[in-house]
């Protein structure tokens, strides 16, 4: 699904250059569900970024569904975006004058899906997501946790081959933490690949697999037993 080979990206500030990946290698097969953890400034977002075609590397190679992603032109770029990646942010990323449900249609709507279609779909998945009541509600109408699950429905629309997620719980609480990575876990049990930033290790712990970035370079990549978050969650209550 997803292979990249020796990758590096440097930010360039006037004279300076800051090298931020150091030569990256690793795959992802159809099916996992892998987190990207280190600290602050480890690079993560970085490396999401390049993965999710919004930014480039300077050296190396990507594969995405076999397909090379290199010097692509903006249309079909659009293409491959819209059909592969769903993104997940730590902010959002919600349009606040359109309501939950016209949120989840835009994925749509740039797909060009026929009006009544667009809200046949984004109202199935408010459903998924357990937001059916609240379709007609404004972002700042939505808790954190609610706007996160319009967020992830919006991901889910184009209906991608990978969810792409940069810290979706970093604005969270613990509790709102947990039910989200319960319906991110589900969504994984239904077969989508997901690649999720954190920089919390029981996060991290929730997905299958966890690949560690230090300084731009991978220092871990292993297989993890799996927490579900539902557990997380009854425990978290408990202790309250
Ligand atoms: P993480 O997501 O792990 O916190 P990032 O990938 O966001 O790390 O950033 C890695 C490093 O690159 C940091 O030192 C950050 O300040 C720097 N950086 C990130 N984006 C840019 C940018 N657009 N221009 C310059 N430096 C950047
Ligand atoms: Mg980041």
């Amino acid at each position: 699904m997803i292979e990249i080979k020796d990758l590096h990206k440097s930010y360039k500030m006037g004279a300076n250059s800051l090298h931020v990946l150091k030569g990256i290698n690793f795959s992802v097969e159809e099916g996992e569900m892998v987190s990207i953890m280190g600290s602050s400034g480890s690079g993560k977002s970085t490396l999401l970024n390049i993965l999710g075609m919004l930014d480039e590397a300077d050296e190396g190679t990507y594969h995405l569904d076999g397909k090379p992603i290199k010097n692509l032109n903006e249309k079909i770029a659009a293409k491959y975006r819209n059909q592969f990646l769903g993104f997940i942010f730590q902010s959002f990323n919600l349009i606040n004058y359109k309501n939950a449900l016209d949120n989840v249609a835009m994925p749509l709507y740039y797909q060009g899906v026929k009006r009544n279609i667009r809200t046949e779909k984004a109202m199935h998945y408010l459903e998924k997501v357990g937001l059916a009541d609240w379709a007609t509600h404004l972002p700042n109408e939505l808790s954190g946790g609610q706007k996160q699950r319009v967020a992830i429905a919006r991901a889910l629309a184009s209906d991608p081959k990978v969810l792409l997620a940069d810290e979706p719980t970093g604005a969270l609480d613990s509790k709102t933490s947990y039910e989200v990575m319960e319906l991110i876990q589900g969504i994984n049990d239904e077969g989508k690949t997901i690649l999720c930033v954190t920089h919390e290790d029981d996060i991290a712990h929730m997905c299958k697999r966890i690949v560690n970035l230090k300084d731009g370079i991978i220092i871990d990549d292993s297989k993890v037993s799996q927490v579900r978050a539902a557990t997380a969650y009854k425990k978290a209550i408990e202790h309250v």
